[in-house]
């Protein structure tokens, strides 16, 4: 173990107790997406906690129109690129959802609404930043946190301030949930597209062969859409959901279903775009239209995401700690940054499960070790 990590580790273990209060007080203040008033509270909370650290910060909060504010705060400046550490202070738990999942303690697990997901994530950010101050050192990049209002709706007006903290980013650091401690090495983007044939009525008793059957064409292409799967590249395509046809006794005119594209590459996405505007109907008095697209780009597992992770893991080993990697179907705001290519490594979240449930927890005997670990990796040249 090296001197330098176990000291780190020290630090945190010793100021444990106070992170944990912080944690308790975030998640008291329940933040769902789209509450304007609770949404500045947490962002007053984060400001409030970041001005005590004795630190030269510079904060800046935006304004999302109906939905709360973002806050970017940029800290340890310097003439080298920032790293970015991304979060978000919306939660998916209504207002009173702490009366059916009490802020508490058992045994290891600490409960509460958005605690893994991820106001834990968002005191250790806090916490980096308060050994730095407490010990006189400094980070090797300078740091700006974003941390948006309306991640879990998809956010809708966070992208953009994300991008443009991004844009001159040495690398990423995600704090979302990580998956059983593991780091997300690669999330799936995604797509979504609906496909409609539009077909001709008719009797279905008396003249059918003048119809042409919107539903049986349908069928045809939904054959040939599931058929672009290739689940062993990462590919997954399915249609979700299907509706069609008027009545009993007609030949339909209308058939439309919705089709969930999850790929992770930019090749792949580009392959079944094309694929799914270019159908052509089996029958020519069927006309096909298609609509739609790609929603998120993926975080690819790339040469520099890797040498990336691996230092992470190497910096974890130095104090004995593990640290895993995975990829994971779901996508993230990581997914938008990436897609500047910018270097991410997501999930750096404390260790916990139950996100977006009433069983919502992280484990306390990994506080002290995801500190250590984040601080450690902000501080390694
Ligand atoms: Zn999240």
């Amino acid at each position: 173990m090296s001197r330098h990590s176990q000291e780190v580790v020290g630090f945190f273990k010793r100021v444990e107790p106070e992170l944990i209060d912080l944690i308790r007080e975030l998640v008291e203040l329940e933040s769902p997406s789209g509450d304007i008033e609770r949404g500045r509270e947490v962002v007053d909370w984060v400001e409030k906690q970041a001005q005590g650290l004795g630190l030269d910060l510079k904060f800046e909060r935006h304004k999302a129109e109906d939905l709360g504010e973002h806050l970017i705060i940029k800290a340890f400046p310097g003439s080298a690129d920032p790293i970015l550490l991304l979060g978000h202070l919306d939660t998916v738990h209504p207002v009173g959802a702490k009366a059916k999942n009490p802020t508490r303690i058992e045994g290891d697990k600490f409960y509460g609404g958005g605690i893994f997901d991820m106001k834990a994530n968002v005191v250790l950010m806090l916490a980096a930043f308060r050994y730095f101050a407490e010990t006189g050192t400094k980070p090797a990049h300078p740091i700006t946190i974003v941390l948006s209002c309306d991640e879990e709706i998809g956010s809708p007006t966070g992208r953009a301030i994300i991008e443009r903290g991004a844009a001159d980013a040495a690398f990423c650091l995600v704090f979302e949930p990580s998956a059983a401690g593991r780091v997300k090495t690669g999330r799936k983007g995604t797509g979504m597209y609906t496909v409609s044939a539009h077909g001709i009525p008719a009797h279905a008793g008396l003249e059918p062969e003048k119809g042409a059957n919107a539903i049986l064409e349908l069928s045809r292409q939904i054959e040939a859409i599931q058929r672009l799967n290739a689940p062993g590249i990462g590919t997954t395509v399915n249609v979700c959901t299907i509706s069609g046809g008027t009545t009993m006794n007609v030949i339909p005119e209308y058939a439309t279903c919705s089709v969930d594209v999850r790929f992770t590459t930019i090749a792949e996405a580009e392959r079944i775009d094309k694929a799914l505007n270019t159908l052509a109907a089996a029958d020519d008095r069927v006309t096909l239209e298609i609509s739609g697209g790609i929603n998120r780009p993926p975080l690819e597992r790339t040469e520099q995401v890797v040498a990336l992770f691996e230092k992470a893991r190497d910096i974890a080993a130095s104090f004995g700690y593990e640290l895993g990697e995975t990829q994971v179907g779901g996508a993230s705001d990581g997914n938008f940054v990436a897609a500047l290519d910018v270097t991410v490594l997501d999930g750096l979240g404390v260790t916990g499960d139950g996100a977006h449930t009433l069983q919502e927890h992280i484990l306390v005997s990994d506080i002290a070790n995801r500190a250590a670990l984040i601080t450690l990796l902000l501080a390694a040249q």
